[in-house]
């Protein structure tokens, strides 16, 4: 997320000792999203993105998978598409201020990186917004209205179940990137692939609204009702109940955006 959503997320992150990157699924979400789709791209198309990534001088997405998070200029894209958790009709712009939402960024950066005639700079920006974002999209509070204010408590730690959904639950599972992109390929799981980027968002929400807000109130940062103070205790047990779902999302996003960067470049 970005902007004034982001900026007092972070306030709120500092006040509750909570994890640095609670803005975003962490550093292992989206290392692990971006290595399940290098693993699953067109020869031709990862040659063409190595050329690309050697603007950064790296040689994996998963290094630049997070930089989108460290870009905070109130034009920056914002990383969610709010879609309500009520039923409600999204707006055409389905997020705060005025802003590319995540869903318009991607239309956006896809056009510019399928552009030959664009600079390597230019198109290397592009991929890397479209790496994050499309693993954004699939963090369920980065789909839903409501994006996760609601104080927790988890194993005795105050936090925000945001920062639960981007970090803890994947750090609970204990595995690096790198080997839990493998672990995604082969569990045996299949997954929805196809949509839109706004599809992706409205599963998102609707995960959002089944798992998360089944157990706490929606609550808003820009508009009543704002997020009540007592935290809700989480079960002993949530995040190795939920990881399941994390993991479902995690592998949609890899194969969805390994989808999307083949038919760029095809
Ligand atoms: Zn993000």
């Amino acid at each position: 997320m970005k902007q004034r959503s982001k900026a007092l997320l972070l306030a709120a992150a500092a006040l509750l000792a909570a994890p640095q990157s609670a803005y975003a699924w962490g550093t292992t979400g989206h290392a692990a999203i971006a290595n399940i789709a290098e693993l699953n791209l067109n020869a031709s198309v990862w040659t063409e993105i190595q050329g690309l990534l050697a603007v950064d001088g790296v040689t994996h997405m998963s290094k630049v998978a997070s930089w989108a998070d460290t870009q905070r200029a109130a034009t920056d894209p914002t990383h969610t598409t709010r879609i309500p958790i009520d039923g409600s009709a999204a707006p055409a712009h389905a997020c705060t201020g005025t802003a590319m939402c995540a869903d318009e960024a991607i239309a956006y950066y896809s056009t510019i990186l399928a552009d030959r005639t664009q600079s390597n700079a230019n198109r290397e920006v592009a991929l890397k917004y479209i790496i994050h974002l499309v693993g954004d999209l699939h963090q369920p509070l980065h789909g839903s209205d409501p994006i996760g204010y609601n104080t927790v408590t988890f194993g005795g730690t105050s936090t925000i179940i945001h920062a639960i959904w981007d970090d803890t639950i994947i750090d609970n599972h204990g595995v690096a990137s790198a080997l839990l992109a493998q672990e995604l390929i082969n569990n045996g799981v299949s997954v929805t692939l196809g949509g839109t980027p706004r599809d992706w968002a409205t599963e998102s929400s609707n995960m959002a609204r089944d798992h998360i807000y089944d157990i706490m109130p929606s609550c808003w940062d820009y508009k009543a009702p704002a997020c009540p103070a007592t935290p809700v205790t989480l079960p002993s047990n949530y995040a190795t109940t939920k990881y399941p779902l994390v993991a479902q999302r995690l592998k949609q996003a890899g194969y969805r955006l390994a989808a999307l960067l083949n038919s760029l470049l095809a």
